[in-house]
């Protein structure tokens, strides 16, 4: 198999971004793209918040010109899952099957995925009702009542958005407390179009065509009760995909952590394996600050393969 200079582990914004910039330095480039390649825009409709689309953009046709992009500058592309990697061998290994790759730097942007409920119909409905991205999906929500789940910082943020723009928002909370911050609790106790469903679960997602309601089931008393909504947020959390470099580079909350030093921003606590967008950020979770993380671990793995060309060694990693 040929060598890499740089193995990108993604294809969502953080990955192509980081693979046009390794191929425009030159750098002989894998991207594994993952059986489900694009990344969590795929999932979405229109996006109207990444620069550069005046009129919006559907989120997989930007996708498809992200990676056409990556592809014009001669990126490889495997559009495969990694099952393993090696990162205590230089140059890095990375498995696809049973094919190893070699990398000489890693740039991983696997991203993370907004947990569902994993409802029959809430699957059927992703996308016409229901969402998991308040900031991507509220806009199509305007003076429509909306259902959110959870009852962490999420679920308040993403209340207190939609809340603007919606006519009323019911929080479905299975518990009756919220863990969020008291004080995002208090500004959606505050805002008079917000109401809780306490100790209660979403069971089911009514509609055939697109989100008309919700069916929650209280915990205590068993009732179930029909809502009236036309959107459906998840404010659940989210889960990094980090599970293959589990013992292999270190994590928190299975998020990767990122261990800058050198002026290597992206770097993580492996010299030479760099990480972009959601699978570190927990925080902005954005198609532009993962595509801006991306342009960093490409650019970090540019100058760090420039002064380690000689080895492994002389980059003083085991
Ligand atoms: P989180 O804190 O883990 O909260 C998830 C919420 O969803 C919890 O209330 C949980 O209920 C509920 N939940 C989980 N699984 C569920 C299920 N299957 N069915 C129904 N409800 C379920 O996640 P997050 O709100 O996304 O926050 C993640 C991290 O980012 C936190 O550290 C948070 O503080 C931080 N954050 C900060 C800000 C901010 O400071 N502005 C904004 C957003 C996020 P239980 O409470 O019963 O477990």
């Amino acid at each position: 198999m040929p060598s890499y200079d740089t193995i990108v582990i993604g294809s969502g914004p953080a990955g192509l971004t980081a693979a046009i910039y390794a191929t425009r330095a030159n750098l002989k480039t894998l991207v594994i793209a993952g059986q489900v390649a694009g990344g969590q825009l795929m999932l979405t409709s229109e996006v109207e918040n990444y620069p550069g689309f005046p009129n919006g953009v559907l989120g997989p046709e930007l996708m498809e010109l992200w990676r056409k992009q990556a592809e014009r500058f001669k990126a490889d592309f495997a559009d495969e899952d990694v099952t393993k990697v090696d990162f205590r061998t230089w140059p890095f290994r990375v498995w696809v099957g049973e094919q190893m790759h070699d990398g000489r730097a890693v740039i991983i942007a696997t991203g993370a995925n907004a947990k569902y409920l994993n409802l029959p119909n809430e699957q059927r409905l992703k996308g016409r009702g229901v969402s998991a991205c308040a900031v991507c999906d509220g806009f199509f929500f305007r003076s429509l009542d909306v259902v959110v789940v959870g009852g962490g910082d999420t679920a308040m943020e993403d209340s207190l958005f939609l809340s603007k723009l919606c006519k009323t928002v019911t929080i479905v909370h299975r518990r009756n407390e919220f863990r969020a911050s008291k004080i995002m609790q208090d500004r959606a106790f505050r805002t008079a179009n917000i109401r809780v469903i306490w100790d209660s679960e979403v069971v089911d997602v009514l509609g055939e065509q697109k989100v008309e309601g919700v069916r929650a089931k209280n915990l205590r008393t068993g009732e179930t009760t029909d809502l009236k909504a036309q959107g459906l947020f998840l404010a659940i959390g989210h889960a990094p995909a980090t599970n293959i470099f589990k013992g292999q580079l270190d994590l928190a909350k299975d998020y990767i952590v990122l261990k800058p030093h050198d002026g290597y921003q992206t770097s993580t606590t492996v010299d030479g394996v760099f990480a972009a967008g959601d699978v570190h950020d927990h925080r902005y979770r954005q198609a532009v600050t993962a595509a801006g993380f991306g342009c960093m671990a490409a650019l970090d793995a540019e100058k760090w393969l420039q002064g380690h060309e000689s080895g492994r060694e002389s980059a003083g990693v085991p």
